[in-house]
């Protein structure tokens, strides 16, 4: 990595924050861990091994605890707090601040949600007093995202004990290695009934259950993302959280809130301000013989650096625009619902350009994975486009809504 001025200042010259002494703290907490995952991104890039000494580093901090309630001994981040704290991390490891903000955003959603409350207090202390992780196990193979309506064809089973037996394969779990718990999506195949769908909370040490080292993808190749299966998986009844029929949406889907959003708009900006600084720093270092200045006085490199301004701008104030009206607006949260899976794409598409604009910058020595790390940056903003939800639903579903609305 690159030895130059880096993220805090940034965020505040974009978005104006931090504001408070709170958020002054989070991110102080966060600075020194991006930091220190940036230097650990290139070896994890390589073999695509997940980086389980940063989740150790987490831990310690109280990072992740950082969404649970204070009430449950958590540091109670709303959904500002934590954009800024995932954007911070993931400029220094995106893959790293893809797991800990799925795990968060989860928490944050059952918290906010009042979600599962027979279950959440006693997640909440394993979190804080053990560092316990967990994340969503909904796609597979066949089904792709479950968020299209499809059925899984993972299913699970009650026994004549009252357990529930769980046998299917989900893929791109991410931060896998390190979770204690799965929210994974099944359908019930219960004698006599109609099938209806069921979120588990399945903990890893459950028998017939097991975690295969199969992401070895372009981007965030160091986020774990690998298949969690499940043979036979035996579970306590108390695992079952919610059932519903086929169709309808997941109960944290249904309540709209803007965690997961928010998470992937903070993640993609931060490897987009990532690119943005080693793009400055070529900029104003590098003087080739013929032209003895730094290329950063060419006309040409500064309108490229200028448009990368631009969307660094228009990003920031987006994601940390939504993130303040929701938590400061109550009143706004009607209209804000909407404009998550938007904001999501804007700022996506914004670092894959950004991330293009600061290869076009650097010429062949940012094609290089050393001592930059554009081309890392470059392959890890694609996975913004495949996260859920895909540009092409947003946008369909925000014409729809334009026409209707009429
Ligand atoms: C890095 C990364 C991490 C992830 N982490 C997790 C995780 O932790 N947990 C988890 O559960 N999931 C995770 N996902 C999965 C993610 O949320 C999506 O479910 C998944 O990326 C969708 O996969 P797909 O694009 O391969 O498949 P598909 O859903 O099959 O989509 C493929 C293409 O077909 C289109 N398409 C498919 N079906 C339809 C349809 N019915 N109507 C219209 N268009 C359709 C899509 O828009 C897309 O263009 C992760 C994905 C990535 C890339």
């Amino acid at each position: 990595m690159t030895e130059h001025d880096s993220a805090p200042d940034t965020i505040q010259r974009y978005a104006g924050y931090p504001r408070s002494e709170r958020q002054r703290r989070l991110l102080a907490l966060a600075a020194p861990l991006a930091e220190r995952f940036a230097a650990r991104a290139l070896a994890h890039d390589a073999d695509a091994s997940f980086p389980l000494e940063n989740i150790a580093d987490l831990r310690e901090s109280g990072l992740l605890a950082l969404t649970v309630p204070e009430t449950y001994g958590g540091l109670g981040a709303n959904e500002l707090e934590h954009t800024l704290v995932i954007e911070r991390l993931a400029w220094g490891d995106a893959s790293t601040a893809l797991a800990l903000g799925m795990h968060l955003s989860n928490i944050g959603q059952m918290a906010e949600g009042g979600l599962w409350p027979e279950r959440f207090p006693a997640l909440c202390r394993e979190i804080v007093e053990d560092g316990a992780m967990l994340n969503a196990a909904q796609a597979e193979p066949e089904l792709g995202s479950p968020s299209h309506g499809g059925v899984p064809a993972t299913t699970a089973q009650p026994d004549p004990a009252g357990d529930w037996r769980i046998t299917g394969r989900k893929i791109y779990t991410t931060g896998a290695p390190a979770l204690r718990y799965f929210l994974v999506l099944a359908a019930l195949d219960e004698p006599g009934e109609p099938v209806r769908l069921g979120s588990f909370l399945v903990p890893s040490d459950a028998l017939g259950l097991r975690i295969e080292k199969t992401w070895d993808a372009m981007a965030l190749r160091a986020s774990g993302s690998d298949d969690l299966v499940l043979e036979d998986a035996r579970v306590g009844a108390d695992a079952l959280l919610d059932v519903r029929p086929v169709g309808a949406p997941d109960p944290r889907a249904a309540l709209g809130l803007p965690w997961g959003a928010l998470t992937l708009g903070a993640i993609y900006t931060g490897v987009a301000l990532a690119a943005r600084d080693e793009a400055v720093h070529f900029a104003a270092t590098r003087i080739p013989t013929a032209l003895g200045k730094p290329i950063g006085e060419l006309p040409t490199v500064r309108q490229k650096l200028g448009e990368i301004e631009a969307l660094l701008l228009a990003s920031h104030r987006l994601l940390y625009g939504l993130a303040a009206d929701w938590v400061e607006t109550p009143e706004l949260r009607p209209v804000l619902r909407a404009q998550g899976g938007l904001v999501k794409s804007i700022t996506t598409n914004n670092a894959v350009r950004v991330t293009d604009l600061a290869l076009r910058i650097t010429g062949g020595a940012g094609l290089q994975r050393e001592p930059m790390r554009l081309e890392r940056l470059f392959r890890d903003a694609r996975a913004g486009l495949i996260n859920a939800p895909p540009d092409d639903t947003t946008l369909q579903n925000a014409g729809r809504a334009a026409v209707e609305g009429r």
